[in-house]
């Protein structure tokens, strides 16, 4: 079905791709990868003129260790990391490689590696192109529309699509939570990433239950979404751990035993 859309719209866009996500699913992407990580850097600049940003310098040191052994023995590339002064329990990754770290996320870990299964989730979202994914939903409808253009006027409703689309909806006034596939799917990436980068991955379990008991049905941080319950995200994490531990010990042979606290 996925793929008889996709050659139809293929024939209206032409720059259509059906491309297959890190976890192996069909996705429909009508976005090139340079408009992307020109709405990411964009919209990276507009919170970077909109919110205080910490100069706590344990605490970036701290988001930029995480950041640099995660996407060093994963992506590569250079990663900009901002530590915002926020007190929410939360964080993003934007494409473009950009990395935002709120101040309150600090408070709410146990150790280095429950902030790098966040910040790997976070990652795990860029990598798997969700933000074009749902950018590609959108200009279905809207076709013609740009939405590097929309990025710039967030006041309008397209505006607020778009930054929804690269999960900063609540930052300006509209919650457009991730959905439950592309949840699920950051979940399991962002395990791999932290577990290849020699963070334990075990420790994402404890992250979410911790999560779950401190939030108590607060939902406002971009992976905090209902949907998955953490009910079904840990026993996702669970099912997935024999594989995580796998890369996890590969890493330590290697190793990789991250420093960052
Ligand atoms: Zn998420």
């Amino acid at each position: 079905m996925l793929k008889k859309i996709c050659a139809a719209l293929a024939a209206a866009f032409a720059l259509t791709a059906c491309v297959t996500s890190p976890t192996g699913r069909s996705q429909l992407i009508l976005l090139p990868d340079s408009q992307v990580d020109q709405m990411g850097l964009q919209a990276f600049e507009t919170i970077k003129r909109d919110k205080p940003i910490s100069n706590n310098a344990r605490l970036n040191q701290v988001a930029q260790c995480i950041a640099s052994n995660i996407t060093q023995s994963t992506t590569g590339g250079r990663w900009e990391v901002v530590v915002f002064e926020d007190d929410s329990f939360n964080a993003f990754a934007l494409p473009g490689n950009k990395i935002g770290v709120y101040t309150g996320l600090f408070n709410l870990v146990a150790n280095q590696d429950q902030l790098a299964a966040v910040i790997g989730h976070e990652i795990g979202h860029v990598l798997a192109k969700h933000s074009a994914e749902r950018a590609s939903q959108e200009l279905a409808v809207n076709s013609g529309m740009s939405m590097i253009q929309a990025m710039g006027n967030p006041q309008s409703p397209l505006g607020q699509a778009a930054f929804g689309m690269l999960g900063l909806g609540a930052e300006y006034g509209v919650l457009m939570p991730y959905g439950r596939t592309q949840e699920s799917e950051a979940d399991i990436i962002g395990v791999d990433l932290m577990a290849k980068a020699g963070f334990d991955p075990r420790q994402s379990i404890n992250l979410w239950q911790r999560m779950s008991q401190a939030t108590q049905g607060q939902q406002t941080a971009e992976f905090l979404s209902t949907h998955p319950s953490h009910a079904t995200r840990i026993r996702d994490l669970e099912q997935h751990m024999p594989q995580a531990m796998g890369f996890y010990q590969q890493a330590q042979a290697m190793g990789r035993r991250p420093q960052c606290q």
